[in-house]
């Protein structure tokens, strides 16, 4: 049953808010304009769009009309504007531009998993997923929300590279959109049409809620219903447990909510999640209780990541489903990826088969992720680093 213990944890003080804006603001993105001048108009908010417009004289049904060309019809080129005026194409193209992150490289694993290392204007480069379904004619797209990460938690490659920068609105929902052109899934598809990149998980590069001002402005973008209109319950927010942005992610996007918890003892967890120190598992739980999806029984996915002789005792898995009983949760276990120099073991088989039954018969559902294209370097962060080092060679 709720209690009331938790709603304090959830007011974030003015203080502490604009101490988070203070620490982040260092890491912002450029500013959305080329060199020549021109202004990208991905990323911008429909008022914002439609101010730019103004700025040219262009009356409000303009930012409707092109808003519904890049975001609904995937359209980069002005010419192809049909329903816009020629002169007003020309003008548009000498102010603007609809820009896409350049594909550093491309590759797609033996079993049809593709990655992308995009690079973005200032030469800074992400990671971005394709998880297409074995069975059906859909997939996850995995988009990074930061170039490295602050957080540093033990057994995620990212987490050895500092934070270089945030990404901003454009370049996340442009990772979303760069991929679709990748499998010419333009126009959006509308309402309960089949799409092949059917869900966005926020499970690449960096914690979200450390960028969530640029998340929040891409996934709304994502979800407008006159464009990509991808619903919020195909989204999927993962979050090493920032509990004051939870409440603000849950009260304003209202999107799926992943919480990486790895590890159900405090000591163990400041060790291997060191944000724990910050944010302890209880506050953590009580935060996902407080999520409003959770009270509508859309289910909270706990990942933890299966570290041989580290966290993947029966103790561990009995421990995890005392903390989650009572929550709309299901558990993802996800076998350790290892990388060069990491500093654990992927747990055993018959480890996972253990824990995920005591999880299972406790009422949650614990599916195992199987490791999708280790053959193209798919543990986060990994890709980034090894473009780095190939360069740096050659
Ligand atoms: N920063 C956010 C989202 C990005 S990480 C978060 O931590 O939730 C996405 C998920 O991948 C997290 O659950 C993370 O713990 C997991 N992960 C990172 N490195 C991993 C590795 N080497 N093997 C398996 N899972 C890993
Ligand atoms: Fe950052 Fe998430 Fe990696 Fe932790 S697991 S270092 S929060 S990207």
């Amino acid at each position: 049953m709720p209690t009331q213990m938790s709603t304090s944890a959830s007011e974030l003080t003015e203080a502490e808010r604009a101490r988070i804006l203070a620490k982040t603001a260092r890491f912002d993105p450029p500013p959305a304009r080329l060199a020549d001048g021109r202004r990208d108009l991905v990323g911008l908010s429909r008022a914002e769009l439609a101010a730019e417009l103004a700025a040219i004289g262009e009356p409000a049904f303009r930012a409707k009309q092109i808003w519904h060309w890049i975001y609904h019809q995937g359209v980069t080129d002005f010419a192809r504007m049909s329903s816009i005026a020629r002169p007003l194409q020309q003008r548009l193209a000498a102010q603007f531009v609809v820009g896409r992150p350049e594909a550093a490289t491309v590759q797609t694993s033996a079993d049809e998993t593709r990655k992308w290392l995009f690079r973005f204007r200032d030469g800074q480069e992400a990671e971005t997923v394709y998880i297409p379904d074995k069975h059906e004619d859909r997939g996850a797209v995995c988009i990074s929300s930061q170039v490295g990460c602050t957080l540093s938690c033990r057994f995620c490659h990212t987490g050895t590279q500092t934070l270089v920068r945030n990404l901003g609105a454009a370049e996340i929902v442009g990772q979303f959109m760069a991929a679709r052109d990748s499998y010419g899934e333009w126009p959006s598809p509308k309402g309960e049409t089949p799409r092949l990149l059917s869900t966005i998980v926020l499970m690449g590069m960096g914690e979200p809620l450390y960028n969530y001002e640029n998340v929040a402005k891409a996934m709304t973008i994502v979800m407008d219903n006159e464009g990509i209109a991808l619903s919020r319950r195909r989204i999927t927010l993962s979050t090493s447990g920032v509990v004051p942005m939870m409440d603000r992610a849950g009260a304003e996007l209202g999107v799926n909510l992943a919480v990486s918890l790895h590890a159900v003892r405090d000591e163990l967890r400041d060790e291997l999640v060191p944000l724990n120190r910050k944010y302890p598992i209880a506050e953590l739980i009580a935060a996902c209780r407080r999520y409003p999806s959770a009270s509508n029984a859309r289910r909270i996915t706990f990942e933890y990541v299966m570290l041989s002789g580290i966290n993947d005792s029966t103790a561990d898995a009995r421990e995890l489903i005392r903390l989650i009983s009572g929550l709309p949760a299901k558990v993802n276990l996800i076998p350790f990826n290892p990388w060069p120099g990491s500093p654990f073991q992927t747990s055993t088989a018959s480890a996972i088969d253990r824990f995920a039954k005591i999880v299972m018969d406790a009422g949650f559902s614990s599916p195992v992720r199987t490791p999708r294209g280790r053959d193209i370097l798919a543990a986060c962060g990994q890709l980034r680093t090894e473009g780095r080092r190939s360069r740096a060679v050659a």
